[in-house]
């Protein structure tokens, strides 16, 4: 817990600053307090000098005293003659004088012959009896010990005028005695006295020994300490200062007086002081405490800013930190606001780039899917009707293979701007190359995005200049309404795709509502496309020959090679149905090589020159290697080139016109003739027929079925034949079932014919036969009519037929 708190600087450092400043108030406090005990000491120690001199005048007064008061006596003409004449109660009585008068507890005479006179103990005045004898010259007390007790001795000579005897006061130095003298000191004093004879153990009253032995040493120190400054130690657990000051002792005896003052007294005075001292130093201390405290947290406020933008930052969060002062925190966060701005900066950038379609600036597919989500949810949660509306550019892909890609961009950036200008409350987005997708809250029913549609199809058919250069486009919508065409996004687009995808197959610069039946169309559209896959693995695909007839020479020249696809449970797909499917999912590659070889295989098998036509769809063009997979048929099979005869449609000129004459020309090149197959059903023939010089045109059945009609029907034909033959170019006339429609043609001069009236498409084997390779018994329909049509056709002129081959002919 304490470490965790620790954690934040505002904490470290509070206790760090609390922590120096305590350090620093205890060192002064402590400085201060070793003064007070150092004044005090040296205070106390020169009162205990002062009195112990003080205690040296009284002590030396009250033995002046008592020698005054035996002198008087001493002097007293009376007691001499006592003493002469030993009268002793005469002396006794006298003695007793004294003693009361000097109140003193023993008084003696001692004769000269050292007989004692007086009370008191034996032993007392068996030891008082040497002492005059033992007190230094001119002394006349001394302090003496006695069975461990101190006593003081005045003496006073008794002259006559020799001396004759003495008198001897003995004082015992009791507390009682020690209180008295204490009085008298200015000081608390605790005065005692220490004495011993002849060098053994100290006595001393009130002391226990250990503490005596430690003031006062057994040995000679003891004397030199009593003449230095006082020092301290414990006494009786009381820590004193203790004064040592010698006595004139007797004989033997040594004594000291011992001086002590407790400490605490001695500090007593300087308590308040102290006291004092605490407090200030407590409140210091809290003072400190709320400093530190402050401090700290004025110099961690601008951290935890920063910290708490730090955060803020790493949360999403748009945030920046004040800047106060000039200091590095003021510069780190300025720093970290300079930092932060760069970071939304880049952010909006990216955000901006993940959203949003370079090119154009419109909102790109991810924001569209985000919106049309959001705005789904919303719709659904209000009741209301979303629609959306997915375009694609016709005929872009020329654009940018004509103009080029720099003009295809500046033509998406126009078609993205009129967007915006025609749907201003749509969401409009570029979904990717040249789709784009609007999203348009519906309040009054599909109504409102028929109208939008039609006017963004009617915009966007208008020319775009770019550069001053124009350029036409056009679009296809699909239009899908949630809830009821989907209620998510993912289902939404789909329809909306299946709708355009329906758009574009109707003819294009169209928009279409998705209808449920679009997508049953499309899943069987995508079963479709995987049993294609199976197909072609399995070699399913078979391949019916179409024979074609040259009426100029009354026999067949050609068979074009048809797809079959017997499907196990669709029974016979026309090649209607699924080739379109191949070529949408690409596999029309492989499946048109297939055919290549397979017909050019065939072919082989035939007499003669009779060639082979193969359709050739858009699909196949686009991939570079259609080239080689021509050679390589040709090739494997042996069959020379000019027998092959490639049919293409109009369609494939949508794309890429330059390109697609590009490839013509080099198959041609080859050898290889090129027939344009339909011809009538496209947008603008003649231009084609202009460009490239096909060796064939192929009448589109359309126009055959007509040919009874009327007489404009026959005026078409008439004059495609014209055109053909002026262009230097064959016809062939498709989907002739009737007699009539092949006198017809032939009386416009229609070189060849191809249809159910000549022959329906055979099966491999039946064409080889038909061929002339082996005659069998299935085709004997198709030889009948065959030779009948040659029959008719050589009413010809002769011209016509100068061209023979060898086999077909009946
Ligand atoms: P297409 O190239 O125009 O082929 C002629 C179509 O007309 C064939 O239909 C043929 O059976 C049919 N036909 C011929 N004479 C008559 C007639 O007198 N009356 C009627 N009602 N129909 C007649 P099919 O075989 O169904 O082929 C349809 C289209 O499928 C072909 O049109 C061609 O565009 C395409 N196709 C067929 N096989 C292939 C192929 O191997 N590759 C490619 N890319 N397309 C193919
Ligand atoms: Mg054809
Ligand atoms: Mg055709």
């Amino acid at each position: 817990m304490i470490r965790f708190r620790f954690r934040s600087i505002r904490n470290r450092l509070s206790a760090l600053y609390a922590g120096l400043f305590t350090l620093a108030i205890v060192v002064i406090a402590l400085l201060l307090q070793a003064m007070i005990v150092q004044n005090a000491t040296q205070s106390v120690r020169a009162e205990l000098a002062a009195s112990s001199s003080v205690y040296d005048r009284i002590w030396n007064l009250r033995s002046a005293a008592l020698a005054d008061s035996a002198d008087v006596l001493a002097r007293d003409f009376g007691f001499r003659s006592a003493v002469a004449t030993n009268d002793v109660p005469t002396i006794r009585s006298a003695l007793d004088n004294l003693r009361n008068r000097a109140r003193v507890d023993t008084a003696f005479m001692i004769g000269e012959d050292g007989q004692v006179v007086g009370t008191g103990d034996p032993r007392l005045r068996a030891r008082v009896a040497g002492l005059p004898w033992e007190l230094e010259d001119g002394q006349n007390s001394g302090l003496f010990s006695l069975d461990g007790q101190a006593f003081r001795a005045i003496v006073a000579p008794i002259r006559a005028p020799a001396v004759i005897g003495y008198i001897v006061f003995a004082v015992h130095i009791d507390r009682r005695e020690m209180t008295a003298i204490e009085r008298l000191s200015a000081i608390p004093l605790q005065a005692t006295v220490l004495h011993r004879v002849q060098g053994q153990a100290w006595h001393a009253d009130g002391i226990a020994a250990a503490d005596v032995a430690r003031i006062a040493p057994a040995d000679g120190a003891a004397a030199a300490r009593a003449e230095a400054a006082p020092i301290e130690t414990g006494i009786g657990g009381v820590n004193s200062f203790v004064l040592l000051r010698p006595l004139p002792a007797a004989g033997s005896t040594e004594a000291l007086l011992v001086l002590r003052y407790p400490v605490s007294l001695a500090l007593a005075d300087f308590r308040p002081l102290q006291l004092g001292m605490l407090m200030a130093g407590l409140v210091g201390l809290a003072l400190v405490l709320l400093a530190s405290i402050r401090l700290a947290r004025t110099i961690a406020r601008p951290i935890s800013a920063l910290e708490s933008a730090a955060r803020a930052l790493e949360a999403g969060e748009r945030t920046e930190v004040a800047v106060v002062g000039e200091d590095e925190i003021a510069g780190l966060a300025r720093s970290f606001n300079a930092m932060a701005r760069g970071i939304f900066e880049r952010e909006d950038r990216i955000t901006h780039l993940a959203f949003n379609d370079v090119l154009t600036e419109l909102p790109n597919r991810v924001f569209f899917r985000q919106q049309l989500e959001a705005r789904l949810r919303q719709a659904d949660k209000n009741g209301e009707q979303v629609a959306i509306l997915t375009l694609d550019l016709d005929g872009f892909k020329s654009v940018n293979d004509t103009l080029g890609h720099p003009f295809g961009d500046q033509v998406l950036k126009q078609a993205g701007a009129i967007l915006q200008r025609e749907a201003p409350e749509s969401f409009v987005a570029r979904l990717g190359g040249d789709e784009f997708a609007l999203i348009l809250p519906l309040h009054a029913g599909s109504e409102e995005a028929r109208t939008l549609a039609q006017r963004i199809c009617t915009a966007l058919v208008e020319p775009i200049m770019i550069a001053e250069q124009q350029t036409l486009i056009g679009t296809s919508i699909g239009i899908a309404i949630a809830p009821g065409d989907g209620a998510t996004a993912d289902i939404l687009l789909k329809n909306a795709d299946l709708a355009l995808y329906r758009a574009k197959q109707d003819g294009r610069g169209l928009f279409r509502f998705f209808q449920v039946s679009l997508d049953i169309e499309a899943q069987a559209r995508r079963q479709m496309e995987i049993d294609l896959r199976q197909a072609l693995k399995d070699g399913d695909f078979e391949l019916n020959f179409q024979p074609i007839f040259d009426q100029r020479e009354g026999h067949i020249v050609c068979f074009e090679a048809l797809m079959r696809w017997p499907h196990p449970e669709l029974g016979l797909v026309p090649p209607s149905r699924f080739i379109p499917i191949a070529e949408e999912c690409g596999l029309i590659v492989r499946i048109g090589e297939w055919v290549l070889h397979e017909a050019c295989r065939q072919a082989s098998r035939w007499p003669g020159d009779i060639r082979v036509a193969v359709n050739v769809s858009p699909g196949q063009f686009r991939n570079p290697g259609l080239n080689a997979a021509i050679l390589q048929a040709l090739a494997n099979s042996g069959v020379d080139p000019s027998r092959l005869e490639i049919e293409i449609t109009e369609s494939i000129f949508l794309e890429s016109c330059a390109d697609t004459i590009a490839m013509l020309h080099s198959l041609r090149a080859l050898g290889v003739r090129i027939a344009l197959d339909d011809f009538g059903t496209g947008y603008s023939s003649l231009s084609y027929l202009s460009n490239f010089p096909f060796d064939k045109i192929k009448i589109d059945k359309s126009f055959v079925d007509r040919l009874g009609e009327g007489e404009s029907a026959k005026a078409i034909v008439q004059a495609i034949i014209s055109l053909a033959t002026a262009l230097g170019m064959e016809t062939t006339a498709e989907g002739v079932e009737t007699q009539a429609q092949f006198e017809a043609l032939r009386a416009q001069g229609c070189e060849s014919i191809q249809g159910f009236l000549l022959s329906r498409p055979l099966s491999a084997a039946d064409a080889f036969a038909l061929s002339g390779g082996v005659a069998k018994a299935e085709n004997v329909s198709e030889r009948r009519q065959i030779s009948n049509l040659a029959e008719a056709s050589a009413e010809q002129p002769a011209s016509a037929r100068a061209k023979r081959s060898g086999s077909a002919s009946a």
